[in-house]
């Protein structure tokens, strides 16, 4: 396998752009080598500038749940693009794609379209403090919630429970206000709780996503929400990698809980740039024009957008892929630990519907710092050695694999030889 003309392209691209990339999670630098450029995708595969062929387990992180260029979603985006790109004001597309995501999402009777996951969480942490009147917010460790300033403490990074800016440029100023608790251990949360009387909201990622993937243990979000009851504090699931992932209904409908603000992205746009946020009336009528909470948007509920989201969201519902999912899901669990047994790998799986990964280690992982005990050198191999044998990882230890609904019997079969492979590969070191 050749990677010629990824490499030149990465190297021009160092020059007008920063590591050549647009997102720091396209870089490779946690698996060492250079990024891979695109050329193109079809169903569940993806194809390299060079012309290598991977079946694509990133899906743009999550977005192209219907895999590549659905049928369907093509053809009404080509419809939407002949009647214009973006106007500045209303359409129906926006209405339609409003009741399919609030129909799917009982908490929320309004929603506002933004154009990314960062946006909608900003958004809904905005909103949750013009409802409260509070300031403090509650957010766990290892849990991602876009790029704003409150935001990135303890996100992914080695910072956990530190109310320390994960990034140069945060003002400390900007993170007060944003304690840290540990992910599947409530005491955490009730002792910020008993110190701070103006908590507005806990967020979380009701199934963590962004430190690998890690479930909510016995009865966590349960819990969360009748402490957040108790309390007066909102409870925001950022459901911009679950929402319609797991279930149509998210995370929430999976574990019978409802939050008080539901923030939604990625497959919500099919591949477009489309975030949302949503809540009850009460909190909703907050918002501008409504309310005296402001937040605006040139491009949101973008017209293009909304038609490949309701594309996107009317083909899920008809295919109802969750039970394949799982299964499919299960299997590469399978394939997995039955090579890392045979080749004495220590390796933990963490599952949940459509997302999916391995951690190098023989700990249970439900938090961040158990997450981070897996061994990344040996995961930068084993990326490598499944990039030789066909198969496209997120290029980092942290990120869920996704599964698409267009994964094909051929596909796992490609999936499960490459697996096997890259055990081997790094039993070897
Ligand atoms: C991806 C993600 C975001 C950020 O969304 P962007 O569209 O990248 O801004 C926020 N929260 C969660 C849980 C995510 O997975």
């Amino acid at each position: 396998m050749q990677f010629k003309k990824s490499e030149k392209l990465y190297n021009q691209g160092l020059v007008n752009l920063v590591g050549a990339v647009n997102s720091p999670v396209r870089a490779f630098a946690s698996v060492g080598g250079n990024p891979l450029f695109i050329k193109k995708a079809k169903g569940s595969k993806i194809i390299d500038v060079d012309n290598n062929e991977y079946v694509d387990l990133v899906l743009s992180y999550g977005p192209m749940i219907l895999g590549h260029r659905h049928k369907k979603v093509q053809k009404a985006i080509k419809k939407s693009l002949k009647n214009g790109y973006t106007f500045g004001a209303s359409t129906e597309n926006e209405i339609i794609l409003a009741k399919i995501v609030c129909d799917a999402f009982p908490g929320m009777d309004k929603v506002r379209f933004v154009s990314s996951g960062t946006e909608a969480v900003l958004s809904a942490l905005r909103l949750a403090r013009a409802f409260t009147g509070h300031d403090k917010i509650i957010k766990f460790a290892g849990c991602y919630h876009g790029h704003s300033d409150a935001l990135l403490v303890a996100a992914g990074s080695g910072l956990a429970t530190l109310s320390i800016p994960g990034s140069k440029g945060v003002p400390n100023d900007a993170v007060k206000n944003t304690l840290i608790a540990e992910y599947n251990n409530l005491a955490s949360v009730q002792k910020h709780i008993d110190e701070n009387k103006d908590i507005a909201a806990i967020i979380i990622e009701p199934v963590g996503g962004n430190m690998g993937v890690v479930i909510p243990q016995n009865n966590f979000l349960k819990e969360l929400k009748s402490l957040c009851e108790t309390n007066g504090i909102l409870l925001i699931a950022d459901e911009v990698m679950t929402g319609f992932r797991s279930k149509f209904g998210g995370a929430q409908e999976l574990f019978d809980v409802q939050a008080d603000i539901t923030c939604l992205g990625k497959v919500i746009g099919g591949g477009f740039p489309v975030g949302a946020y949503g809540a009850r009336n009460e909190i909703m009528e907050m918002v501008s024009p409504l309310g005296a909470m402001y937040q605006a948007g040139t491009l949101s509920g973008n017209p293009i957008a909304m038609a490949s989201g309701i594309a996107t969201l009317t083909e899920l519902k008809k295919q109802d892929p969750y039970a394949e999912f799982n299964s499919n899901a299960e299997k590469i669990e399978g394939f997995l630990l039955y090579s890392a047994k045979k080749y004495n790998v220590d390796l933990t799986v963490n599952r949940f519907g459509s997302m999916i990964n391995p951690f190098f280690t023989n700990e249970v992982v439900t938090d961040f710092t158990l997450a981070q005990t897996s061994d990344t050198e040996k995961f930068g191999i084993f990326f490598w050695e499944m990039i030789h044998n066909g198969v496209f990882l997120p290029p980092s230890q942290f990120e869920a694999w996704f599964l698409s609904s267009a994964l094909s019997d051929e596909d796992m079969s490609i999936v499960e030889i490459a697996i096997e492979k890259a055990m081997e590969k790094v039993s070897g070191i």
